[in-house]
């Protein structure tokens, strides 16, 4: 399985400037899931050579429009523009119910156009064909956000979603192939419910079983100034852990590749 970045900026600036692309990630093994499609999450497709259409599930972690925007368009990919009804879409209840403060950002058009919804609080669990997915909980903004921990082809990924540390978050992500975490700031970061470098580090530590490689994205303007791949470097020292700094149109390889690849078989696709 690869995980391929179509996306790895976070936070207003680096979004509102595109500093860095915000269309989220794609899970690509016997099934193709794409998860968090935010702003030109169908023009990242084209510019990293994905086939929009080509997506079986969506997944979405959280109502904030860096999660949200293109997810409508995607699942208009999905279904051909809902002439052909299939796929999956997999996001909080505020994504697709909505509540006080958010609109729901799946429309009812669209919903019907996939063949199955699923309204995920943290721990309740989606499968659908040989996937399963399990939200986990996050501490954000969006009080219903959800992280994910996908289960496809023998191989697990976790995936933060967006949030700050907390005690318990080791126990959700236990023994994963690969680790997704949203580190918006670099050490020493203050800004509240986000993850920084400090939090990457407390979650790795925290995991009796470590994943075999960490990935940190969802960068803001102070990560970016900072450096990923120097606060990448930081984490592995602290942990142990070999964590790459994704960058937009990178492909890791999860899993069984994971482990005839290596480090230097990351692939950048071109564009
Ligand atoms: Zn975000
Ligand atoms: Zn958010």
């Amino acid at each position: 399985m690869q995980i391929i970045f179509l996306g790895t900026g976070g936070g207003r600036n680096v979004l509102i400037n595109q500093l860095r692309g915000t269309g989220g990630f794609r899970l690509v093994g016997s099934r193709i899931i794409h998860c968090d499609p935010g702003p030109g999450a169908l023009l990242r497709c084209k510019q990293f050579g994905q086939n929009p259409e080509k997506v079986d599930i969506i997944a979405v972690s959280h109502n904030h429009l860096d999660h949200a925007n293109d997810a409508n368009l995607l699942v208009e990919a999905m279904t051909e523009c809902g002439k052909r009804r299939r796929g999956a879409v997999v996001a909080s209840v505020s994504v697709l119910e909505g509540n006080e403060r958010f609109d729901r950002a799946l429309t009812r058009y669209h919903e019907v156009m996939a063949e199955k919804i699923f309204a995920l609080r943290a721990y309740e669990k989606a499968e659908f064909g040989s996937v399963t997915i399990t939200a986990t909980t996050t501490a954000h903004g969006d009080e219903e956000g959800v992280g994910f921990i996908f289960e496809m082809d023998g191989v697990r990924v976790g995936y933060s979603g967006d949030t700050e540390y907390f005690e318990e978050m080791g126990k959700e992500f236990e023994g994963c192939d690969a680790l997704i975490m949203n580190t918006l700031q670099p050490s020493g970061g203050k800004i509240p419910t986000h993850f920084g470098t400090d939090g990457a580090v407390r979650l790795l530590k925290a995991l009796e079983r470590k994943p075999k490689v960490a990935i940190i994205q969802h960068f803001g303007m102070g990560m970016l100034k900072a450096g990923p791949e120097t606060e990448a470097a930081a984490i592995q020292e602290a942990t142990g852990v070999r964590t790459v700094a994704a960058k937009d149109g990178m492909a890791v390889p999860a899993g069984e590749t994971e482990k005839k690849a290596g480090e230097k078989k990351l692939t950048e696709f071109e564009g």
